[in-house]
């Protein structure tokens, strides 16, 4: 079969020529892929930034954001039957009897770093035409959400911030006063930094959970992103003729902010804005540069007087994989305009090179693998 694939040794990227995958345990699940991704995780890869090849491969395929149907199941699988949509998940836990979150199915918070990736560390990924794994790690997607499954799993950052954020934010009264006709979180703004993929989907999901959202990017009014946020009710404020100062100036209260762009610099500058018991998500993942200077005063006291929480999340578990196909199904009722508008183009499995190593264009762009 034919993969994407990174051999770091030789340093080269391309086409490779594999061996198709078996099934080799009665709960194993095999997929014919329909589609990869591309992020930018790929393209560091790409650039062997990082991505670890398996034990003994010299090479390492590619592509962790993906949509398979099945083809062939194991005599023990009970989830799933050929014909199926799925969206397999990307993170495989740690071999550690002590890592607690491992043995507890949620290697999204693995203790010890020694979980494994697939198409990122230690494990193949989904750039290839067919795939197997166990059906634990799959989720089933409904029929109608075809043109838009490949978008699940980067979805999935925002819808386990977000569940982290009703978690943290129980230990206070910030629940809305209940109006039938509004979202969970109307009585609440939010800020999304950067208009990425990450970025926009995570602005879907606020305006979706009923935040007051504003998105803060670099580009320039008008621009596609700032035309599909505006079409789904959120509001683009480039930084190009907008401060951070006249942001925050004109949001009132700072209640929520969900960083996507990785610059730490807009980040903690960000922050000096937060409000009164506020929530800060960092997504993002800077590469790292010299030190900045930061007024660490004025965050501290910020924190302790305004009771402020900031956190971190990385990779997801089976509950964000879950919610993140639930909206989607709801975002494409809502939005489909805007879905549509998300996957800027696919392209042929030949077209790898120009996505992966050429100049970043459009929002997600998807590579057809079969
Ligand atoms: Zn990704
Ligand atoms: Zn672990």
């Amino acid at each position: 079969m034919r993969a994407i694939a990174v051999t770091p040794a030789s340093k080269t990227v391309g086409i490779i020529d594999h061996a198709e995958p078996e099934i080799t345990s009665p709960t194993q699940v095999k997929l014919r892929m329909i589609e990869a991704g591309v992020c930018g995780t790929d393209r560091e890869i790409c650039a062997f930034e990082y991505g670890t090849p398996p034990r003994g491969s010299q090479h390492l395929i590619i592509g962790h954001e993906s949509l398979g149907e099945v083809v062939e199941v194991g005599t023990q699988v009970t989830r799933f039957t050929t014909g199926d949509l799925v969206v397999p998940m990307v993170r495989r836990p740690c071999p550690h009897e002590h890592c607690m979150a491992c043995r507890a199915g949620r290697q999204d918070f693995c203790f010890t770093g020694d979980f494994t990736e697939r198409g990122i560390k230690e494990q193949h990924g989904f750039m290839a035409q067919l795939i197997v794994d166990d059906e634990q790690f799959m989720n089933l997607v409904p029929g109608e959400l075809r043109d838009f499954a490949v978008l699940v799993e980067p979805l999935t950052i925002a819808e386990k911030g977000l569940a982290q954020v009703w978690e943290i934010q129980q230990r206070l009264p910030w629940s809305c006063p209940i109006v039938p006709s509004n979202a969970q979180a109307h009585c609440h703004n939010a800020v999304v930094l950067g208009a990425g993929p990450v970025g926009l989907l995570g602005a879907m999901a606020l305006v979706h959970a009923g935040f007051d959202t504003w998105v803060y990017a670099r580009e320039p009014l008008p621009n596609p992103k700032s035309a599909l946020l505006e079409s789904i009710g959120a509001k683009y404020l480039s930084a190009e003729d907008t401060t951070l100062e006249d942001l925050a100036g004109s949001i009132g209260n700072v209640d929520l902010v969900y960083e996507a762009t990785g610059a730490s610099r807009l980040a903690f500058d960000m922050m000096k804005h937060l409000g009164t018991n506020g929530i800060f998500i960092f997504t993002g993942v800077p590469g790292r540069k010299a030190p900045v200077e930061i007024d660490t005063d004025l965050i501290m006291r910020n924190l302790v007087l305004k009771n402020q929480v900031v956190f971190g999340t990385v990779n997801a578990g089976r509950e964000a994989f879950e919610a993140s196909i639930r909206d989607l199904g709801e975002f494409s009722k809502s939005w489909p305009e805007a879905m549509r508008s998300m996957i800027t183009g696919r392209f042929p499995i030949e077209a790898h090179r120009e996505l992966l190593l050429g100049k970043s264009t459009g929002i997600k762009n998807v590579i057809k693998l079969n």
